[in-house]
């Protein structure tokens, strides 16, 4: 019988398997440059905020809510940053105001505004808001239940109409939020639905925004008669804040004694411009902060003021 004769001969079969190898490091190579850019772009800094941790050095004690009171002259503009990375805005200045407000956006590389409250309707206030809903996307937009009858307010209410940000009412109350940062409690405590208000300021938004310990409580330009009210109705312990923003830019008219008792902040931020129409602020007030030794920073003197929360203790950074 006849041996049978191998198909292939040794030769020719190590020639085969050195071309496979060679297909198979080629087909390598095709498919190891043909995986798509999954890199993320490069995260844009500020040089007020902090570069990124390394994911081994994330802890709870690297987690801010920081909040930045912008210089824009006579008004109240403020930006809020929470700890998971949700961003609010709360008031946009006078209408000049938007260019100083943009520029520090960008520089943040805030490209949406989870939350933005107009604190209530007057110029110095929502100045700026009309250009901040034309040009950033927004997660929902406070107000309270107040109107104003002026062009620039009613072109501001087409323009959320126009760019569909849902519109939510600010009602202060014992169970009242918004839904923000995930590790911040917002609470609202003014204005109140069964109170009213013969004034505009009165009716301005009231809230304390809480992480852990550090809280900082927004006033817009309450007066006196807004917080005895908010007072009246909700627990004391409901306005104890780290950081306190002044009432009315400083007007003897807000910041009461019996408010700035009950919030008993650790510092006081005015925001207001230099030299201006109404004498802010106004001496009682200054002297008020002096006389409970609560530092305060004014907005004309130390241009932005940034505040670091850090869930127990706090630090203050200005630009002058
Ligand atoms: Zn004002």
């Amino acid at each position: 019988m006849a041996k049978k004769k191998p198909f292939l001969n040794k030769k020719a079969r190590a020639v085969i398997a050195l071309l496979l190898v060679a297909l198979l490091i080629l087909a390598l190579d095709y498919f190891m440059e043909e995986q798509p850019e999954t890199a993320a772009p490069a995260e844009i800094l500020s040089p007020l905020s902090s570069p990124s941790p390394s994911p081994e050095a994330v802890s709870a004690k690297e987690e801010y809510l920081d909040v930045y009171v912008l210089d824009v002259g006579q008004g109240d503009s403020i930006f809020i940053k929470g700890p998971s990375g949700a961003t609010m805005l709360v008031d946009a200045g006078e209408s000049g105001a938007f260019k100083i407000i943009d520029a520090f956006l960008q520089v943040q590389g805030v490209k949406k505004l989870d939350v933005v409250i107009g604190s209530h309707p007057h110029a110095d206030h929502i100045g700026g808001m009309q250009k901040v809903v034309a040009n950033y996307k927004i997660g929902a937009y406070y107000m309270p239940d107040a109107v104003n009858n002026t062009r620039m307010f009613e072109n501001l209410l087409d323009e959320l109409e126009k760019r569909k940000v849902p519109v939510k009412k600010a009602v202060g109350g014992k169970a009242s939020y918004i839904k923000w940062d995930k590790n911040v409690e917002v609470r609202l405590l003014s204005p109140l639905a069964d109170v009213k208000y013969n004034n505009l300021n009165d009716a301005s938004v009231i809230c304390n925004i809480r992480f852990g310990d550090t809280s900082v409580l927004l006033t817009g330009d309450a007066e006196a008669y807004a917080e005895r009210a908010a007072l009246m109705e909700l627990p004391e312990a409901y306005f104890k804040a780290t950081v306190l923003k002044v009432g009315h830019h400083g007007s003897s008219s807000s910041t009461s004694a019996a408010f700035l008792e009950a919030v008993s902040p650790e510092v006081a931020i005015i925001s207001l411009g230099a030299n201006n129409d109404y004498g802010h602020p106004h001496k009682e007030i200054i002297s008020a902060l002096k006389r409970a030794k609560i530092p305060y920073y004014r907005t004309d003197e130390s241009g932005l003021v940034h505040i670091r929360l850090d869930g127990s203790s706090f630090t203050v950074e200005t630009e002058k």
